[in-house]
């Protein structure tokens, strides 16, 4: 028997099989049920998520007569006619072949007919964006007085470049890119019954590489199945879609933790030998950081890409994977435009290989306090720098850091673009990514003030004007604030770290934090309920807390901010769009 390739075998046939759009499914499966039934539709959304397949069903259950609600028969003339597609009351027309006014026309002609056997005609119009002005106006009139037996369903990847008159008069559903886990089962679902054997994280790749697309889902596994049909296991799946298996990126990124140039080298000259793109290669250097990187925060495997955690070489640590991964969407960035890719690939990690020589971590992130210079984080640079908690590993203090006898580098973060010299000088040894550990910890004035060295800060702070709660019982109990809030959120912690209690007015606590950026403010307040819940506790008030960044802080001499871990990795998952891993 011939192979028939599986997005055609797997065609769903009901609405009920039609994966990943239950929102669009449940509102057409009302209207056939209830009869109420629209004269056009326009579906929209990404290429391969079912929008004709959906627009076949629809068209197959309005001529079915003995339909059950929304369910075709699939057995009658007309219902294996229309799945064969060959039934002469469904016309498709691909507009990215047939754009022009003359096809309209005939079009326009043909709807006066009645259906030749079913009940209604029904014209699919498949990219309808790509029509001409003309042939659009051409539709138009025959959308404003749609004979009764016509429906259209128009279907489109770009929407926007449909006019609205058409718009106006059609009922739009919009279609979803399918998520990962979705086309996975699809996927797991499709080799079982073929009698493969599979493994998940085989499924996770396949399903990732077709990015919330069924159709190029489904022909990928048209490929794997035609290799190798005994086991889709991940080195098949990576063989086949010339994807890089993890130990790529694990022996790329402990030869960048050692700082051995040679070796980074050799993993690039292993992408050319393989043939790999390099564009991929950027794309999954940067995947598997942050995999590393939601490894190490969150020890959840299901954060990940692959739904597993990942082996972290030698002693990266977060602030360590933060620095790599901001090269690393740099890289990607560049990527799209590099002429020599492989220069910007060599360039990029050898970067990151000689990491600790060239700037300091906090430095590359711009968390250093900005200084006279008033340099800020790189705007396509939000993720801070960061230790997993504040008091295990310390920022380091500018007198620990090599590259400090340039104080134009130690203070703007523009010289991070800029790499020192690629190999190492034989009088400089290796050093480890991570920030010496021997700088004392930032001070701590929120906490300094209210036990540690009472008194210390008090005069620095504007007067509280009183009212009815009482600035004072809040800040002496400061220490113990800041205590609870540390063992409930070190991220949060880390942002009110060295903040100052500045004006209690009306139940709202005004807290100038010591440093930071506008981000700083956001994160804080997506934790305004955790801080205000902890303050009641602790003080018995009900207050609303306004942080603010004073500009004076911003020319404060001194400190590296400790952001927050949890809050650079939802940033993390939500860049990665992660939701769908
Ligand atoms: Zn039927």
């Amino acid at each position: 028997m011939s192979y028939q390739v599986l997005s055609r075998k797997w065609r769903p046939q009901q609405f009920a099989d039609v994966l990943g759009q239950e929102h669009v499914v449940r509102t057409l499966q009302n209207a056939l049920e209830r009869d109420r039934v629209a004269h056009a539709y326009i579906f929209t959304g990404p290429r391969g998520v079912g929008k004709t397949t959906a627009a076949r069903i629809l068209a197959k259950t309005l001529n079915c007569r003995q339909r059950e609600g929304a369910v075709p028969c699939n057995t009658c003339p007309s219902c294996t006619e229309i799945t064969r597609g060959n039934n002469l009351d469904v016309l498709e027309i691909d507009a990215a072949s047939n754009r022009g006014i003359d096809e309209i026309r005939e079009l326009r002609e043909a709807v006066k007919y009645p259906p030749t056997a079913g009940l209604y005609r029904i014209y699919i119009i498949d990219e309808v964006h790509m029509l001409t002005t003309q042939a659009f106006n051409a539709l138009l009139k025959t959308l404003e007085e749609p004979p009764q037996h016509v429906v259209f369903i128009l279907a489109t990847t770009d929407p926007q470049k449909v006019p609205q008159t058409i718009l106006s008069r059609t009922q739009r559903f919009d279609f979803r890119r399918v998520s990962v886990t979705e086309i996975a089962g699809l996927l797991g679902k499709i080799l079982s019954h073929e009698n493969i054997a599979s493994t998940a994280t085989a499924l996770q790749l396949l399903a990732r590489k077709a990015d919330g697309s069924i159709r190029d889902a489904l022909s990928l596994l048209d490929q794997v199945i035609a290799y190798q049909t005994e086991q889709v296991d991940e080195a098949t799946v990576a063989d086949i879609l010339g994807l890089v298996d993890d130990d790529y990126f694990r022996d790329l990124a402990a030869a960048i933790a050692r700082h051995d140039m040679k070796a980074v080298l050799a993993q690039i000259e292993i992408t050319f030998d393989r043939g790999y793109d390099l564009q991929e290669i950027a794309q999954g250097f940067n995947l598997y950081l942050r995999d590393a990187l939601l490894t190490i925060e969150t020890g959840d495997p299901t954060l990940t890409s692959k739904g597993s955690l990942v082996e972290i070489p030698g002693d990266l640590q977060t602030a360590d994977l933060l620095a790599l991964l901001q090269i690393g969407m740099e890289t990607e960035n560049q990527m799209r435009y590099a002429r020599q890719p492989r220069v910007l690939l060599e360039h990029q990690w050898l970067k990151m290989a000689s990491l600790d020589r060239s700037v300091s971590i906090a430095e590359l992130l711009g968390k250093l306090d900005p200084g006279p210079q008033g340099a800020t984080v790189p705007a396509q640079s939000p993720v801070p720098a960061q230790s997993p908690a504040p008091a295990q590993t310390p920022a380091p203090a500018k007198t620990a850091q090599p590259a400090t006898e340039n104080p134009r580098q130690a203070a703007a973060p523009g010289a991070v673009a800029e790499p020192k010299p690629l190999p190492p000088g034989p009088s400089e040894p290796a050093q480890p990514l991570q920030p010496p550990a021997t700088a004392p910890p930032p001070g701590r004035s929120f906490r300094r003030q209210n036990g540690d060295n009472p008194g210390a800060a008090s005069t620095a702070e504007p007067q509280a004007k009183s009212t009815g709660a009482d600035i004072e019982a809040v800040k002496a109990k400061g220490g113990n604030i800041m205590t609870a809030i540390e063992s409930r959120s070190a991220a949060t912690a880390s942002i009110l770290d060295g903040a100052q209690i500045s004006s209690l007015e009306d139940d709202r606590l005004g807290i100038h934090l010591r440093a930071g950026e506008a981000i700083h403010l956001d994160m804080l307040m997506a934790r305004k309920g955790l801080v205000e819940e902890i303050i009641e506790q602790q003080t018995g008030q009900r207050l609303s807390m306004v942080p603010t960044i004073p500009e004076s802080a911003q020319a404060a001499a001194g400190q590296t901010a400790t952001p927050p871990a949890d809050e650079a990795i939802s940033y993390l998952i939500k860049t990665f769009n992660g939701e769908d891993y």
